[in-house]
């Protein structure tokens, strides 16, 4: 997010190339990127079966829709593969999008239809963590938690609740203890299921990490509580997994890393390393279900795009899904990330910027600074565009979101890499601090 009048006073930095797990800029200088593109770039900039399995479809098939009473030997390939990836998750089926707003809209809007079908018309309405970050669609912008995402295009749509998000350092309960406040936030979600009426909600949808609003990792127990609550009270769950599918927390998907099986999850980014714009849905077979076995009429899907199961696209996510499989990219990231987190901790140790250090799930974390420890008022745009700034020239593009430096490197970057980030920062906060 950036305003128009900032983007004109700093030109962004101009980048034109790419290599392993580093950005190259207009002026020459080669970085390590902490930003993975944008929570996308999994598998690094030189992923040749990826770049191959475009330019071959290119050739031989273009673009064909899957509108009506036509498909493509890609997106069948690429369904069979995607309903073994995501077969310990529940989730047997995929209806395919552009992108990761569009897999936010469709899923809700199956959720939706899925109560209609049953009889069930009156379960119109979401809920939602405040924190979460679900896109840009009027759906999405409406289920988001974040007012910057919100306020400039309200009114949104009506129906949306927001309940406290499991955020440790910032929350209505002053609670710190993470256990403790996933429970909190727990008995939020049943208090506002039962104000608004069990029978008029549609779905709950989750990031299972929090990333775009900060990177806030739940405890443990949250999401499992999430689903119980779910299951309870007949909502469907829809995991938002646009930047966990994958391997980014350390498991293949961040729902499975809780031990979870959503009804719905979006997916998107990651599915083709970032290189085509891409995006899935994928359905528990019991939802699926509900649709084939419709009777009533209400079960036709008016929500396809022009580019659902785009072939290029499915090639690249084929070739992508082979490479994240055969490089096992979730062990790394549980180990580098690992090594990430444990380096953070030591900076915050050594700087008085840093008031919170999130991660410890794989490569997602983030630093949130402060200008008082004590009073936790967020540090000034200048102080941390200095840190970003420092770190750029140190060899490290990081991304900086409010008082958040954001980090969600490629899955495959090496013990090297994580020190140089490191080491980036700590210039970064010392030339601030
Ligand atoms: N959902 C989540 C959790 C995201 O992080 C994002 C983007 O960052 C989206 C949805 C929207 O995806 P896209 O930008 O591909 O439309």
């Amino acid at each position: 997010m950036a305003h128009t009048a900032d983007s004109l006073a700093n030109p962004p930095d101009i980048i034109v190339g790419g290599d392993g797990v580093e950005i190259t800029d207009v002026d020459g200088n080669r970085v390590v990127d902490a930003v993975g593109g944008l929570w996308n770039v999994n598998l690094g900039y030189s992923c040749e079966p990826v770049k191959r399995a475009i330019s071959d479809q290119l050739d031989k098939l273009p673009y064909y829709s899957i509108f009506r009473g036509t498909t493509n030997d890609a997106v069948i390939e690429l369904s069979t593969m995607l309903r073994d990836f995501f077969e310990p998750d529940g989730l047997s089926r995929a209806f395919f999008t552009s992108g990761g707003s569009d897999s936010v809209e469709v899923a809700l809007r199956l959720a939706r239809q899925y109560h209609k079908i049953r009889g069930e018309s009156g379960r119109i309405k979401f809920l939602s963590l405040k924190k979460g970050y679900h896109g840009t669609h009027t759906l999405g912008a409406s289920v988001n938690g974040n007012a910057n995402f919100r306020t400039a295009y309200e009114p949104l749509m009506p129906g949306c609740y927001h309940i406290p998000a499991p955020y440790t350092y910032r929350n209505p309960f002053n609670e710190t203890d993470p256990q403790k406040l996933a429970q909190l936030c727990l008995s939020a979600l049943e208090d506002e299921i039962r104000f608004q009426d069990p029978s008029t909600i549609a779905a709950f949808i989750m990031e299972p990490v929090l990333g775009a609003g900060g990177v806030i990792p739940p405890h443990e127990s949250f999401m499992p509580g999430v689903r119980e609550i779910c299951s309870k009270h007949g909502i469907l769950l829809v995991s938002d997994e646009v930047i966990t599918a994958f391997g980014r927390t350390g498991s293949w998907t961040g729902a499975r890393h809780w031990g979870v099986q959503p009804d719905l999850l979006c997916c998107a980014k990651a599915i083709t390393n970032g290189y085509f714009p891409f995006g899935a849905v994928m359905v528990a077979e019991g939802v699926a279900e509900v649709f084939e076995k419709d009777e009533t009429g209400k079960g036709s899907i008016g929500s396809g795009y022009t580019y659902s199961g785009h072939p290029v696209g499915a090639a690249a996510a084929i070739a992508c899904l082979h490479e994240t499989e055969r490089l096992n990219v979730k062990d790394n990231a549980a180990a580098r990330g690992k090594q990430l987190h444990e380096g953070l901790r030591k900076l915050f140790m050594k700087h008085e910027l840093i008031g919170d250090v999130r991660g410890g799930h794989g490569l997602m974390c983030a630093l949130e600074l402060v200008a008082d420890r004590a009073t936790k008022a967020p540090i000034d745009k200048a102080t941390i565009g200095k840190v970003h700034r420092t770190a750029y020239d140190n060899g490290t593009m990081v991304r900086v979101s409010g008082n958040n430096i954001i980090l969600s490197p490629p899955l495959v970057l090496t013990e090297g890499h994580v020190d140089t980030i490191l080491n980036a920062l700590d210039a970064g906060l010392a030339a601030a601090g």
